[in-house]
């Protein structure tokens, strides 16, 4: 543990913050091991699967299930069962959301964009992402938040996306190769960072979106009990919504545009603004969150504003917000002049100031 407090000393306390305690409580107590991580208590749920079960079978069970895994959860968190008391099934809610997003990767539709390829049979969309592992790399992150960091950070290949100043573009747009592994190494390295001090495991990328599959089975071999963070853009389908559902302990969303328009001119996408907002209302009725906001140079008043508007009136005291300076033109940013230059000092002051004035829960 000694890396926390040479590269981020403020991690150290950060977790007896009380804005953190009030807005984040589960996801403390799972660091600190004072509850259980939503997918363990999910692998306990008994799921007896039927060879005649349609998609439609499999969807009215998990309904069912997810109120057993709601009930269960409860009695967890106030004591009155150890889940060590329970045996562990042979088939689990996990094993049935695993079967649920195969179905749908054999018709693709884990985003909003529904390129309806059968990923399964090898097919692939938008994302190019197939049904392997492939990361680009994975390591204990001290520079995320402070609540946060040291996070065992797992970049995939691939996005949903095709942001025009991706800051990770190399990775999202596959400009490398990535290397491929397999959900039980993935969980192997899991349980050592945590031995080793990491906070929670955090699916990044790219984007989680299109390897669903792959987090879910390297869950499923996961022995240790660690917060699951999803780390993504929020353009996911609702049926994946559906699906995270009972597996993620908190959302770290990237809220980026305040309107339709400036994400299909500047991430190729339909519909994002309705995507992403109707998705942090899913998330915040289920899950603890963060919120990442990166300020946009010349996109103060189509965007930032909006979106803290937005976050105000509809999520304001479930949400902690990161109003992001850190803006750098990259990828294919030279080539939009609204954004081919880094911040001002106005418009940072100016984006903390709106914050301010709405009283939400930010920090910087
Ligand atoms: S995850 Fe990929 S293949 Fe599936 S709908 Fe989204 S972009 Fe298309």
């Amino acid at each position: 543990m000694w890396e926390l407090y040479i590269l981020r000393p403020d991690a150290a306390k950060a977790l007896d913050d009380l804005m953190i305690r009030r807005v984040l409580p589960r996801y403390v107590k799972i660091v600190r091991s004072d509850a259980i991580a939503n997918f363990q208590i999910a692998k306990k749920i008994e799921f007896k699967p039927r060879k005649n079960h349609s998609v439609a079978d499999l969807w009215k069970i998990h309904i069912k299930l997810m109120k057993e895994f709601r009930k269960n959860r409860e009695k967890f968190d106030k004591g009155i069962t150890k889940i060590g008391k329970l045996r562990e099934p042979k088939h689990s809610l996990l094993d049935l959301k695993i079967r649920l997003t195969e179905s749908i990767i054999g018709y693709c539709e884990l985003c909003e964009r529904k390129c309806h390829v059968n990923r399964m049979k090898g097919e692939k969309g938008a994302c190019k992402v197939g049904t392997e592992c492939l990361i680009s790399s994975e390591f204990m992150h001290m520079g995320e938040e402070a609540h946060i960091s040291p996070s065992h950070t797992i970049f995939f290949m691939g996005c949903t996306l095709n942001c025009q100043f991706c800051q990770n573009w190399s990775i999202s747009q596959w400009h490398e190769a990535g290397y491929q592994t397999t959900p039980e190494e993935l969980a192997i390295r899991i349980d050592r960072r945590r031995k080793e001090g990491s906070r929670n495991v955090n699916w990044v990328g790219g984007d989680p979106t299109p390897n669903l599959l792959c987090i879910l089975k390297t869950l499923k071999s996961c022995e240790v009990n660690i917060p699951v963070i999803w780390n993504s853009n929020f353009y996911m389908s609702e049926k994946t919504m559906n699906i995270l559902n009972g597996i993620v302990d908190m959302h770290l969303s990237d809220f980026k545009y305040g309107n339709n328009e400036c994400a299909l001119r500047l991430s190729k996408i339909p519909k994002y603004f309705n995507a992403c907002s109707r998705n942090h209302l899913i998330a915040t009725k289920n899950t603890e969150m963060t919120i990442r906001h990166l300020v946009l140079p010349n996109h103060i008043e189509c965007c930032t504003k909006p979106i803290l508007k937005w976050i105000h009136d509809n999520i304001r005291d479930k949400v902690i917000v990161n109003i992001m300076d850190q803006y750098r033109p990259e990828y294919n940013a030279h080539e939009y002049p609204d954004i081919n230059r880094s911040l001002t000092r106005e418009e940072i002051k100016e984006a903390i100031n709106y914050a301010e004035e709405l009283n939400i829960n930010y920090i910087t």
